[in-house]
């Protein structure tokens, strides 16, 4: 199987990012944060958890003191000012905040996000030291028509013209191919590593070692069956998961099964 060193892949420490979307109550946060920390603890693995931007505050105090760090959904392009409804990352570093997701598809479909936006809204992240996940991913119709590669070129290319990318490790790719997202259907383990050995690939074009040190996520209806096989694969560092993050014992067994594949 094409694909880096296996023993570069230990360079990279696993990730599992839940993306909880626009679900849970103060209740239910707690529950499943609760939950989520019973479950045996997992070394060699980080964990990050994305819940709706309101209940932030909460999650963060929930999860003090333990293994599990905080991400954002979605941050504007903009530093401060009148732009109701927004939330900066200023704000985000603030509040304790260590990731934000960028340019997830639902974002790029619902909102019309473009990849010039989705690049704008990286490089604020990174000014104030947060940790974008910049996701990526092709629809059915792009893929059908053999555009997969270049569609994930470009909207990698866009966050790339735009960032500093000699902070190794500062940003985080995560390749969510958009028919497999809350679909129930996954890319199979070869369809996802061939991607992201192409995104490798261009990561280290833009700069020596990019690629080597950049993590990679896979993201697309992951369950605790499927996920062993994702995370065996050579470029393949961890998940963006979605509905199996609302089950704790689900999510903390694709979080092992990452760590598994790790260092
Ligand atoms: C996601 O929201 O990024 C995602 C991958 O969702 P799901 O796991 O439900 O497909």
């Amino acid at each position: 199987m094409e694909g880096f060193l296996a023993s570069e892949k230990y360079m990279r420490r696993p990730l599992v990012v839940g993306n909880w979307k626009m679900n849970g109550s103060l209740t239910s946060n707690s529950h499943l944060l609760k939950a989520m920390q019973s479950c045996p603890a997992i070394e060699g693995c980080e964990i990050v958890i994305c819940p709706p931007s309101i209940f932030l505050t909460q999650c963060l105090a929930e999860v003090s003191n333990t293994r599990f760090a905080i991400g954002a959904q979605d941050v504007s392009e903009h530093k401060v000012g009148a732009f109701t409804g927004e939330v900066s990352a200023a704000m985000l570093a603030e509040l304790g905040c260590k990731y934000v997701i960028v340019g997830h598809s639902e974002r790029r479909q619902f909102h019309c996000e473009s990849n010039g936006l989705v690049a704008r809204k990286a490089a604020r992240a990174l000014d104030v030291g947060l940790i974008p996940i910049i996701c990526v991913g092709e629809t059915l119709t792009q893929r059908e028509s053999g555009l997969t590669f270049h569609v994930l070129a470009e909207q990698l290319d866009a966050v790339l013209n735009v960032i500093d990318t000699d902070v190794s490790s500062a940003f985080v790719v995560s390749y969510e191919p958009v028919w497999a997202i809350g679909t129930g259907k996954t890319a199979t383990p070869e369809m996802a590593q061939d991607v992201h050995s192409m995104l490798r690939e261009k990561l280290n074009i833009k700069r020596p070692n990019l690629g080597v040190d950049t993590r990679i996520l896979y993201g697309g209806s992951i369950k605790p069956e499927n996920a062993a096989a994702l995370f065996s694969m050579p470029d393949i560092d961890g998940g963006l998961v979605g509905g199996a993050s609302l089950d704790g014992s689900m999510f903390m067994s694709i979080a092992k099964s990452a760590s598994d594949f790790g260092s």
